[in-house]
């Protein structure tokens, strides 16, 4: 079948772009690589935008303004604080000081009084040596117990809870908060959307997508087979722009297995190789590297697939095939 231009309809010097897989004439291929070019420059522009948008300290404003504050009504507890403990401790020392102030007057009116009658004896004299010595000595310890109690705790001190997450694409390495979305075939759902289960009597190519749709990163999505009947459930992806055919088998356009790939060795060594009720499996979609991995915790099996992107272009969404009905697959992390 000859190709026409999508503009003009001409069959002369076509051209197929690498990019779209359209064909142009030698005109519009020429108009073509102008609107590529354009494009180019506003997703520069973008870049240079987001750049600039970095240097905007908006996103921790609230979070300024909250320390700011902290500031200012710590420092106004303190110096409230402060005066109190200050007056309270000069108040004590004049109450200390007025009381042997009082008892010294007293004794001081009576030796006066004694001095003047000429009324007086060795007896007198001790007396008035060992009163004088014991207000000395109230005077000496009437501060000799610590009277700071700094165990108060009014003040709450702060500090920024720094969880070293990376800010790095390549480095964004997380669980992602999948949940199931969009099914088909007879498949319910349970209320958080994170169970699914193949309700129809007879299988009719029952299949499950996820929520999230993946381009940049690396995300882990952990498993448990709630439930599995006689046959394997698929685990792995499709790419957002095409549609799962469960009905095939070899499932063109989905990437990920139908069971756990192992060589005969292996199937004797380990105990029940195969993906069972309750057992947990972990899901690995890496953007970086083009891969995915699939994990089977309980026999510690893992397996790994490349990913065409002309096959399976970005962005990626998990996709699971129940084929026996009854079957369930729950999303626990
Ligand atoms: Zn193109
Ligand atoms: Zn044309």
């Amino acid at each position: 079948m000859k190709q026409n231009c999508i503009k003009c309809k001409n069959f002369d010097q076509i051209f197929i772009c690498d990019g779209c897989q359209q064909s142009f004439c030698n005109e519009h291929i020429n108009e073509h690589h102008e609107e590529l070019s354009r494009q180019m420059n506003d997703i520069n522009k973008d870049y240079h935008h987001f750049k600039e948008d970095l240097n905007n300290q908006e996103i921790i404003q609230s979070y300024l303004s909250r320390i700011d504050l902290w500031e200012r009504e710590s420092i106004k507890k303190i110096q409230e604080t402060t005066e109190k403990a200050r007056n309270d401790l000069l108040k004590m020392f004049d109450r200390m000081k007025n009381q042997l102030k009082s008892t010294c007057d007293k004794i001081n009116y009576d030796i006066q009084s004694k001095q003047e009658s000429k009324n007086y004896s060795e007896i007198n004299l001790n007396k008035w040596i060992e009163q004088l010595e014991q207000l000395r000595h109230i005077y000496k310890t009437s501060f000799q117990d610590d009277i700071i109690d700094d165990k108060q705790l009014s003040i709450r001190l702060i500090k920024i809870i720094d969880k070293n997450q990376s800010f790095s694409i390549e480095e964004f390495h997380t669980n992602t908060h999948e949940k199931f979305k969009k099914t088909a075939g007879e498949i319910t759902l349970s209320q958080d959307h994170l169970t699914a289960t193949c309700s129809g009597k007879n299988w009719n190519g029952s299949n499950i997508s996820g929520n999230s749709l993946y381009s940049f990163g690396i995300h882990s999505i952990r498993f448990r087979i709630t439930k599995q009947g006689k046959n394997n459930p698929f685990f792995g992806i499709t790419s957002f722009a095409k549609e799962l055919n469960p009905w095939n088998r070899k499932t063109p356009f989905a990437y990920g297995w139908w069971k756990f790939p192992l060589n005969t060795n292996e199937e004797e060594n380990i105990k029940n190789p195969t993906i069972q009720t309750d057992d947990e499996v972990t899901l690995t979609l890496d953007c970086i590297n083009s891969q995915i991995q699939f994990e089977h915790h309980r026999t510690k099996q893992s397996v790994y697939q490349s990913i065409e992107h002309e096959q399976c272009p970005f962005p990626w969404k998990i996709a699971i095939v129940l084929y026996s009905p009854g079957d369930a697959v729950s999303i626990i992390s």
